[in-house]
């Protein structure tokens, strides 16, 4: 089978794979401006739909309960995925501008093999705990704890890591016996739509325990905020619309799990290897434009050796031209869209406006005319309370912060509305990690370490979000805990 052979996707609904009924809505090649096809274009009805079935799933049938049936599916899934990795890398190349390297990794291999801990853990889970038998008011009582699904659970992902962010939200909510209507975001449908498709012609999943619902208007992603049959939203995207599904999710009490933006700093001791560690920032800045949430985007280093530690940042990331992702070469390739790269436009003319200089870069690089992109860029002369420190940028965008000393670079990590990664380098492994525990965020790197596997919960401090997803953490966020106390003799 050819996914998306006809360059038109569908919703899945109940089931089926069905048209949208607001028509359909035009899916593009960041990195060339050109149409790739067209999405279905979901209503507030089809939502509607998506919903009452995904309910009828969870209070009708024995998806939440049947683990054995559970784990199959998933697993079925995360093999048709394997099936069509050479489909499926095509396509993340073209609608999210991933650069080919990324899809051996986050942004589609990595993902998908994740799948396995998912089916893993609901096969070892404990599902109940045998508290024994005690005499609470002087009733003889035997407790159980158990914990069960939530319930229907609206997931709503962004377009930069499609693939990472719609499996870490289906994998776990499915595992623990949720049924799901996915909404993914209108820059990338197809990533979504394809799992519809998968799902259908390969998997035993019930009809309307996975609904995918993709849509060019956002309003119809708020009904699942909002919609009394939605037990729980999970939600990956911007502060600014957390804050929009967390209030509107206050009129039914929803469970709302939130994982929003970050500013993340990363910390060079004054025994660290400046010029390694300024590249690897600088690096790290780059990669995907820029466009992850826990990217760290403030280089917070030695005052002392201030021009030193620009000096080497430019330099890699001055070498790092943004390019075409299709090449096995590309670090940075185009961002999403004509709109993001005018918002980063915007932030870069603030830093000028605000006396910062760049390094490198500075805007869209004068070799492109097509496609979204930005050149890799140092921005100098500016402090943590310039905008391009405060606020998160989304491109491949790097700020350079001076410091006096560990207490120092601790206050300006800490120092922002976000909290949701950082790094720290030092020649002393005891220095680092004491730094690292001082830092009010949910993942650090130390000195090089990898936080990001499948079993390691992600998330955020602060406005950063609230709640953990992948890891065991993110599997419990889908699980509610019913305390059963039954008489004793
Ligand atoms: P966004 O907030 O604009 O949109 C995210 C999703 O929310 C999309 O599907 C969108 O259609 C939907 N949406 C928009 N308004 C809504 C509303 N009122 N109610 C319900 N849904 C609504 O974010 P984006 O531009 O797609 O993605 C970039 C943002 O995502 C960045 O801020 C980034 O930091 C964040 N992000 C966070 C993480 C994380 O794990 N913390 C991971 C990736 C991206």
């Amino acid at each position: 089978m050819a996914l998306l052979g006809d360059r038109e996707s569908r919703l899945l609904v109940d089931g089926k794979l069905v048209a949208g009924a607001g028509g359909t809505f035009a899916t593009l090649n960041p990195a060339t401006e050109e149409t790739l096809g067209v999405a279905a274009d979901a209503t507030a009805d089809d939502m509607d739909a998506a919903i009452g079935a995904a309910r009828r799933a969870f209070d009708d049938t024995g998806w939440s309960t049947d683990t054995e049936l559970r784990v199959r599916c998933i697993r079925q899934l995360q093999q048709a995925m394997r099936d069509h990795a050479d489909e499926l890398r095509e396509l993340t190349i073209a609608e999210v501008g991933a650069p080919r390297m990324l899809t051996a990794a986050a942004q589609l291999e990595g993902p998908v093999e994740d799948l396995s801990f998912c089916a893993d853990t609901a096969e070892s889970y404990a599902w109940t705990t045998d508290l024994g038998i005690a005499a609470p008011m002087g009733i003889k009582t035997h407790r159980t704890v158990a914990r069960e699904a939530v319930g229907v659970v609206g997931a709503i992902t962004p377009w930069n890591f499609p693939h990472q962010i719609n499996l870490a939200k289906l994998g776990p909510a499915l595992a623990a016996g949720n049924t799901v209507v996915l909404k993914p975001a209108p820059d990338t449908p197809w990533a979504a739509a394809v799992l519809g498709e998968l799902v259908v012609e390969h998997t035993d999943f019930p009809p309307g325990v996975v609904n995918i619902v993709t849509s060019d208007d956002h309003a119809v992603g708020a009904l699942l905020s909002k919609d009394p049959r939605v037990d729980m939203v999970s939600f990956t995207g911007s502060t600014t619309t957390g804050r929009a599904v967390m209030s509107d999710g206050a009129a039914t009490l929803k469970k709302v799990f939130l994982e929003l933006g970050g500013k993340s700093a990363f910390l060079v001791l004054d025994d660290a290897d400046l010029a390694g560690a300024c590249s690897m920032a600088a690096f790290t800045a780059s990669m995907h434009a820029g466009q992850g949430c826990a990217i760290t985007t403030r280089l917070v280093v030695p005052r002392e050796r201030y021009d030193e530690a620009v000096e080497a940042a430019a330099a890699t990331m001055g070498g790092l031209a943004p390019g075409d992702p299709t090449k096995s070469s590309t670090i940075c390739g185009p961002v999403i869209s004509a709109r993001q790269r005018d918002r980063i436009e915007g932030f870069l003319r603030s830093a000028a406006d605000e006396g910062g200089r760049f390094a490198c870069g500075g805007g869209r690089p004068a070799d492109r005319d097509t496609g979204f992109f930005i050149e890799p860029t140092v921005i100098a002369g500016l402090d943590n309370g310039a905008t391009v420190a405060r606020e998160e940028i989304f491109g491949p965008v790097l700020t350079v912060i001076a410091h006096d000393g560990d207490a120092d670079a601790v206050r300006i990590a800490n120092d922002s509305p976000y909290g949701l990664s950082g790094t720290v380098f030092s020649g002393d492994d005891e220095r680092a990690a004491a730094v690292a525990a001082r830092l009010r965020v949910g993942t650090v790197n130390v000195n090089g370490g990898v936080w990001y596997s499948a079993d390691m919960p992600f998330g955020g401090y602060k406005q950063s979000g609230i709640g953990r997803e992948m890891g065991l953490a993110g599997f419990e966020e889908y699980l509610e805990i019913k305390a059963i106390a039954t008489a004793a003799q």
